[in-house]
């Protein structure tokens, strides 16, 4: 039997239980997780990384101990993963976008085709927007072999949830590493505003803010009614040659549609101005896949805490290298290798 691999989640949050999650099931190899997003305001297991614990659970045929909403340490085994299809619902608003990273690497590696129906929120803070997921991740790791699409059937703003997603898994031989230095040419741009249950008045705000910040001539407010709850949010994608962009934010309370229309165009705005290929959130999200492919390189700019966690995850499990070359200032190369 496998040793059991130790991790001491404190440094990170529920990435490092993701990302152990997945590789625990792609690998075989048991882990227990301590202090599991010990310095979280409230730390341990929520709705959402419980989700990910239970659906791991079931599509890999596994064990989990500790698996209670609070808990701060887990053990986990995984079986052998099936494909097939499964339903899982969050409960809360918790990002179906979160469960979904989880899962793929394992079905990409599962012994025939997945459907996954997952229930919860699609449009959270601190989480990649559906969106997000399909213009940005999914292009980027299709290039390295993974096929998998994915459908938006319910908008879920957080906090009401009720969203769903679909998503459509065909298992790929080993991901292929690939380099994303060069991002090609800014092809086009685009604002979308999807609202619902709010007076159109703050949509409209919103989008004239960030086209205020972005000029764009593709920007329209999208009804998402009827539907559950209430919710708008800022999407600002960008379609280059060979690595796409979107930025976002989610309307609040408490912060003003201008506010919420300018953070989502100017991080945009940033971005281009930058000739980066790969924006911060994808910088943590293709860490895993090309430590999948045992190699692979990319540029991007400086580093948040969520890649040197993720790091050291993927390090416990798989016999790969990391390494970071700060090139000039706010400019990383992250390589890969065995
Ligand atoms: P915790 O509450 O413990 O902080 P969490 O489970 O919500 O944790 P994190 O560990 O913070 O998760 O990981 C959040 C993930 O969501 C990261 O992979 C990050 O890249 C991604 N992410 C956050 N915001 C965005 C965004 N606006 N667009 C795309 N991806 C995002």
């Amino acid at each position: 039997m496998s040793k059991l691999i130790q991790i001491d989640g404190q440094e990170g949050g529920g990435q490092m239980l993701r990302t152990a999650l997945s590789l625990a099931m792609i690998t075989g190899q048991p882990f227990r997780m301590t202090n599991i997003r010990g310095k979280r305001p409230k730390p341990g297991l929520m709705r959402q990384h419980l989700t990910c614990v239970r659906a791991a659970v079931e599509i890999s045929d596994g064990t989990a101990d500790g698996a209670e909403i609070g808990s701060t340490e887990l053990v986990f085994r995984a079986g052998k993963v099936r494909g097939g299809d499964h339903r899982f619902a969050i409960g809360t608003a918790g990002s179906t976008g979160l469960l979904f990273q989880t899962l793929l690497p394992a079905l990409l590696h599962a012994d025939g085709a997945s459907t996954l129906r997952l229930e919860g929120g699609t449009h959270n803070p601190l989480a990649p927007p559906f969106e997000f997921l399909d213009h940005v991740f999914l292009p980027a790791i299709r290039r390295m072999g993974a096929d998998a699409t994915i459908s938006l059937l319910e908008t879920g703003f957080a906090p009401a949830g009720g969203g769903i997603m679909e998503a459509v898994i065909q298992p790929s031989r080993k991901l292929s590493p690939v380099e994303f230095h060069d991002r090609g040419e800014l092809r086009s741009t685009n604002i979308r505003v999807p609202v619902r249950h709010l007076s159109l008045d703050i949509a409209g705000r919103i989008l004239d803010s960030a086209l205020a910040t972005l000029p764009c001539e593709d920007a329209s407010i999208e009804r998402r009614e009827p539907g559950p709850g209430r919710g708008v949010t800022c999407l600002v994608s960008a379609t280059f040659d060979h690595v796409n962009e979107l930025t976002s934010a989610l309307g609040e309370m408490g912060v003003t549609a201008e506010a919420v229309g300018h953070r989502a165009a100017k991080s945009m705005r940033n971005h281009i101005q930058s000739g980066l290929p790969v924006g911060r959130w994808l910088a943590d999200q293709l860490l895993l896949p090309m430590a999948l492919a045992g190699g692979g390189s990319f540029t991007t700019g400086s580093l948040d805490s969520h890649v040197a966690t993720n790091i050291s995850v993927i390090g416990k499990f798989l016999p790969v290298k990391f390494q970071i070359d700060s090139i000039e200032r706010g400019r990383n190369l992250i390589r890969v290798h065995e």
